[in-house]
Order: structure tokens, then C-alpha cells, then sequence
């Protein structure tokens, strides 16, 4: 990771300024939603720590403004307010870096960093290794090679394949000696792709740091599409639920628990057949995903649940976790009972737990029993309660 003396040598620019509008949507795409924000809020939010100069177009100013204040409040803010500055842009992007890397001329800086306001994925890892190639080079830039075969076309047809020797796609943030760069923006005329071209005009040699597919620049609606998903990967989802769950014995001479048919001197008393683990398990999943429990799903004034095999509720609640897009990462059954014991059950029942939710790894499905010495109405075998916790995650 970047040292302190290397960020406080090292201005980052974010140029928020273009207007391209090919992803779609109206907003520049820059300024659009990206997971709990705005694109350019993640994108300046990677450069946490660093003094950055933004530059944006002046319509954009009231826009930015807020972005700063929410990037700078919070419990945990990403700057202080001093660290983050506005700068209008120019006629082309070339001109907007230029009024920049002017504006910060007297800032003492050694390095500086510039970078696409619509590439919000940059990491860390990659900035420190194009602040550390700087202490050797004068120029770096992330660029990844070239994979896919090239071809050249016109009016959707192919009209020759195009060798892929030696290309590369070039990404940012390009990285520069700041002096360097600037008497490079100073010399250089028009507009330019990148600073990279501008950097060589002036006959800077520019070295390849390996980039990041991550690190993609939002162009097509295909690609937000992407960034989302990398960004709920990043803000991780998780729920916990607990169940409980209580039936009174009654005539019998089995017990279902957990699926599994265990004989026993006495029956569950239910509406169901009573599979008091199952009901606390499934409530559990209920719980986590804020659905209340089986009753609401399956109603006891519901004659058709009568006798239900419990498998149905469960098998119920997992699959509406897996529409809301989370998965269980594990859980938690314990039964309370005296008898019968549980022990040389607990392996098939914890198959059958997973059988039913479709889960093949059954180490992350736990089935235990307490006794609760004889203690309470557990204890005087008047009936059996069972507990349950699960964890589910955003898949
Ligand atoms: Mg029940």
C-alpha cells in the first residue's frame, strides 16, 4: 500500500468534465447511480486520503458540491474538506487536465495521478504500483493486453483480421512527475485521447503497469450493469435469523425431527406433522428475510396444511431467500428434550436439512441437542423445543 510521504507527495486529478452519454440513461455517467451513490462518489472515494482536484463541467458545480460534503461527513469520512477541490474544464479533456495540473502548480506536488471520473473500481493495490513505479520512472500507466482477435469491419462485415502483437488497452489513472507532465500540457496543442499521448508528444517515455479488468470505464449500459455487480459484491449483504418452536406430546409412537422418522413412545401434537426442528429452522429463514413465519405463509386455519409434511415449509422459505438473491451460509438447529435422544440422528438429519434446501456442502448445516435436566416441561417430557439460527448472504 501507498506510504504517507508518497500520498502527500502525490495529487490525484479526476476528470468529471465530459458529457459523453453512449451508457445511456441522460445523466453524464459520471454523475449517475452506482450502487449506494454516484459513480463519480466511488470513483473519488478510492482515492481516500490524497488531495484531489476535480474538474467538472460549471453546470455540474451544485452536483459536485454535494457529492464533496458526502464523501467528507459520515461517521467514517473518506476526506477532510480541504482535500478535495473543484476545478472548471476546458473546451476538451486535455484543456480540463491542463487547468488542473495549473491550478495545483504551487502545491508542491512530486507525482501526480490522473484518472477518469467514470472508472470507480480502481483499487488501491493498483495506485500504490503506479506510485511506486514513479520513483524510477516518470511516466506509468496501467494497460491490459490485448486478447480477443482484432478485426477491422465496416457495415457489419468482417473485412480483414488485424494482428494483436503489441496492443494494448489502456486504462487509468496515468501516472506522472508532476513538473513533467505539466511543461507537457504546456507544449501541447488540441485535444488528445489521454495524458499518455500528451506525455509522449513531449517525449516522455511511458511504462505499462499491469491494469485491472475491474477497473473498467463505464461507457455502455452493459457495463453499469458489471459495476453493480461488483459493487454489491464489495458492500456485502448478510442476514441473521433465529427460530423457535414448541409441540406437546401426545398418543403415539414415532417423532418427526428435522425430517427424520425416529421411533419413539409418543407422538408431536400439530397441525402439521409437528417437525418441531424444521418449524424453528424455516422460521429462522423466515426471520432473516424480515417475512415473519410459517404461519403467515401457511395459515393453521388453512385446512389443506393439515398433516402437511414439513419439508413443504422449508423448502418454502429457502427458495424465497434464493428469489431475494441470498443464500444460506450455514445454520444452527438444537433440539430440547429429554428422549428421545438425538445423537445417532443428528448425521441424517442434518443430509435430510440439506437434501431439502439443495445444499451439497452439509458442513454448513448443524443439528445439536440439550437435554434441560429435567427441568420445565422439556424436562418432564411433556413436550420437545427446538431453536434455530441461520446466517444467509447476498449471493
Ligand atoms: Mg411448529
Amino acid at each position: 500500500m501507498t506510504d504517507p510521504q508518497q500520498i502527500d507527495d502525490t495529487l490525484i486529478i479526476v476528470t468529471a468534465a465530459g458529457r459523453g452519454s453512449r451508457a445511456g440513461g441522460g445523466l453524464p455517467k459520471q454523475w449517475r447511480p452506482l450502487g449506494k451513490g454516484l459513480v463519480i462518489e466511488h470513483t473519488l472515494a478510492a482515492f481516500s486520503g490524497f488531495r484531489v482536484v476535480l474538474t467538472i463541467q460549471p453546470d455540474d458545480q451544485e452536483l459536485a458540491l454535494s457529492v464533496i460534503r458526502n464523501l467528507c461527513a459520515g461517521p467514517s469520512p473518506k476526506f477532510s474538506s480541504n482535500q478535495l477541490t473543484i476545478v472548471h474544464g476546458g473546451n476538451s479533456r486535455a484543456a480540463s487536465v491542463r487547468n488542473a495540473l495549473e491550478a495545483a502548480s504551487n502545491g508542491g506536488f512530486k507525482n501526480v495521478l490522473i484518472h477518469d471520473g467514470a472508472r470507480p473500481l480502481v483499487s488501491a493495490d493498483l495506485i500504490a504500483r503506479l506510485i511506486q513505479k514513479l520513483g524510477t520512472y516518470p511516466a506509468a500507466a496501467p494497460a491490459l493486453a490485448v486478447t480477443d482477435a482484432l478485426w477491422r469491419g465496416a457495415d457489419g462485415q468482417v473485412e480483414a483480421p488485424t494482428p494483436r502483437d503489441n496492443l494494448w488497452r489502456a486504462q487509468t489513472p496515468q501516472a506522472f512527475h508532476f513538473e513533467a507532465i505539466l511543461a507537457a500540457h504546456r507544449a501541447y496543442q488540441g485535444d488528445a485521447a489521454d495524458d499518455v499521448e500528451v506525455a509522449m508528444a513531449h517525449g516522455l517515455d511511458v511504462q505499462i503497469v499491469e491494469g485491472e479488468e475491474n477497473n473498467l470505464k463505464l461507457t455502455w449500459a452493459g457495463d453499469f450493469a458489471r459495476a453493480e455487480a461488483i459493487v454489491k459484491g464489495r458492500d456485502m449483504d448478510i442476514r441473521i435469523g433465529n427460530g423457535y418452536d414448541v409441540h406437546a406430546f401426545t398418543e403415539g409412537d414415532h417423532v418427526w425431527l428435522c425430517g427424520v422418522k425416529i421411533p419413539h413412545h409418543k407422538a408431536l401434537l400439530g397441525h402439521s406433522d409437528a417437525d418441531v426442528g424444521m418449524h424453528a429452522l424455516t422460521d429462522a429463514i423466515y426471520g432473516a428475510l424480515a417475512e415473519g413465519d410459517i404461519g403467515r405463509h401457511f395459515p393453521p386455519s388453512d385446512p389443506q396444511w393439515k398433516g402437511a409434511a414439513s419439508w413443504i415449509f422449508l423448502d418454502h422459505a429457502i427458495k424465497l431467500a434464493r428469489a431475494r438473491g441470498y443464500e444460506l451460509s450455514n445454520c444452527d438447529v438444537t433440539l430440547i428434550c429429554e428422549r428421545p435422544k438425538i445423537g445417532p440422528h443428528a448425521k441424517a438429519m442434518q443430509d435430510e436439512l440439506a437434501r431439502i434446501m439443495e445444499i451439497t456442502q452439509t458442513g454448513k448445516i448443524s443439528v445439536k441437542a440439550t437435554t434441560s435436566e429435567r427441568l420445565g416441561f422439556t424436562g418432564r417430557e411433556e413436550g420437545i423445543a427446538a431453536v434455530a439460527t441461520v446466517l444467509l448472504v447476498k449471493a
